[in-house]
């Protein structure tokens, strides 16, 4: 159709130029023989005006392009007189290729609720807010790339559908192709899967971590970006039922290495928002005020506090608060615990590192003090968790022993005992919640509301 993108038209254009444009009405409005049309394509946060005169054979279409409707206009390019834009079009053709009934289309007015557009997730895009979100959404992903490539990291796909069940990061969804009347209701755990389509029990991905071991043990530095699913019942403003992880995973890396790592990744990510999104972040900033161009500037070179759980338990037990969840070393932190950490002690990301063996999974290596692991966490405000990682645990005698603490059979995950057979090495990796990083971003306060369609316990309809 030869359309040029509004993002284009305002970054490249030139006064005088004959341009086409298509996109969605989002207001109209006329005045003494004069009408004004505000159009938006999705390509950028600001939308389009298109001046058309009366005297221009386009005055006819107008009645056409009511909110909502899907136009296509020519026109020149001028320079606008009005404030806060540069370019307007002033139209000589229109036309109305998809109109929207006044009476019906639900996005009439302006400042809907998160909640009123969660249920009409395929209009909601086209709203500012949602289009800021997958925009910026967009721009980080692209970042993802450009972090790990730019230090050689190796892009690796781990799989969606897997037979390892002993991560422990929560439920596991199966995958079978038997009927549901085949595995009876409360036999799932029990059921014979050697009948089942891959001859034993399958599930969704929780996390591609053993996978990106075994390729960062040939591979050197590799990373993994694809969805990862979750069977868990809650309903919190931070969990989905699918959401996409950034796993990276590094051959003789520490835990040092994977601290650093992750500090370097969120600072290159906040920097790369700022600079690829500052109308987005500049929206948020004004309509949401969860988040500023200055604060994630700033971000984007604080150095992350760190502390160990230990003195985390210390912290929070000094701080005098009521807490609803106990605070006792050997029970994991919870979300207001992290929260009290982020928000008030360090006001800013800390990263929490060795917490006890017992709440953290059979992977992780063992500290000298035989009571934590290697792990890390990293909490930010506002949101807790962003990043869970660890170094591994890379001998065979230690992991075997704690594979049988955890009560998992060694048979069942020999493959994993191999690489601590031939050329173990130490290595390190985390995990980042690719929609928990853009909630932090654009202050998006729920996890719903950073991703296209949402999966949640019964949440599924687009
Ligand atoms: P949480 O304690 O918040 O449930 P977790 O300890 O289960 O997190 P990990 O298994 O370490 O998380 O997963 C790594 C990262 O993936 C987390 O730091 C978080 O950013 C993200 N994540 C985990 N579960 C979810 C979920 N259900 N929805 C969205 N992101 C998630
Ligand atoms: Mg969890």
């Amino acid at each position: 159709m030869g359309r040029l993108r509004i993002q284009s038209l305002f970054s490249q254009g030139q006064a005088g130029q004959s341009v086409t444009v298509c996109g969605w009405v989002r207001s109209k409005r006329e005045s003494k023989g004069i009408a004004f049309i505000a159009l938006s394509d999705g390509s950028t946060q600001d939308t389009l005006q298109l001046v058309i005169p009366s005297e221009s054979s386009a005055f006819h279409e107008l009645p056409g392009c009511n909110t909502g409707a899907a136009i296509k206009a020519s026109g020149i390019i001028r320079e606008s007189p009005g404030k806060g834009q540069q370019f307007e079009i002033e139209v000589s053709t229109l036309a109305v290729m998809g109109n929207a009934d006044s009476e019906h289309y639900p996005l009439q007015k302006k400042g809907h609720s998160l909640e009123f557009l969660r249920d009409i997730g395929h209009l909601r895009p086209r709203t500012n807010t949602f289009g800021a979100v997958l925009r910026v959404r967009n721009v980080l992903s692209q970042a993802v790339h450009e972090f790990f490539q730019s230090r050689g990291f190796i892009w690796i796909h781990t799989p969606i559908i897997t037979s390892s069940d002993c991560e422990g990061a929560g439920d596991l969804f199966t995958v079978t192709s038997l009927d549901p009347g085949e595995i009876k209701k409360g036999d799932r755990d029990t059921f014979d899967y050697s009948q089942d389509f891959f001859g034993k029990r399958a599930y969704l991905t929780v996390s591609g971590q053993l996978e990106a071991e075994f390729l960062a043990l040939s591979m050197g530095d590799v990373y993994t970006f694809g969805p990862t699913f979750r069977a868990e019942n809650s309903n919190t403003s931070r969990h989905l039922s699918e959401f996409w992880m950034i796993e990276p995973e590094m051959a003789f890396a520490d835990l040092n290495d994977d601290t650093s790592l992750a500090e370097q990744f969120i600072h290159f990510l906040c920097k790369r928002t700022v600079e690829s999104c500052p109308d987005e972040i500049q929206f948020f900033e004004k309509f949401y005020k969860n988040t500023s161009i200055r604060e994630l500037e700033a971000l984007s070179e604080k150095k992350f506090a760190r502390i160990s759980y230990t003195e985390a338990i210390d912290e929070l037990k000094k701080s005098g608060r009521k807490f609803e969840f106990p605070v006792e070393w050997g029970l994991d932190l919870q979300s207001e615990h992290e929260r009290y950490l982020t928000d008030d002690v360090f006001q800013g990301p800390v990263t929490v590192t060795d917490y006890p063996k017992d709440i953290k999974a059979f992977y992780m290596r063992l500290n000298d003090d035989d009571r934590t692991v290697a792990a890390m966490d990293v909490l930010v405000p506002k949101i807790g968790e962003i990043i869970g990682g660890s170094q591994r645990e890379e001998r065979l005698d230690v992991l075997e022993a704690r594979l049988q603490q955890a009560g998992i059979p060694l048979e069942s995950i020999d493959w994993y005992l191999d690489l601590r057979r031939f050329g173990s090495a130490p290595h390190a990796g985390f995990g980042l919640g690719f929609e928990r990083f853009v909630q932090y971003v654009t202050g998006m306060s729920n996890i719903r509301d950073v991703i296209p369609c949402p999966r949640a316990p019964h949440t599924i309809k687009f």
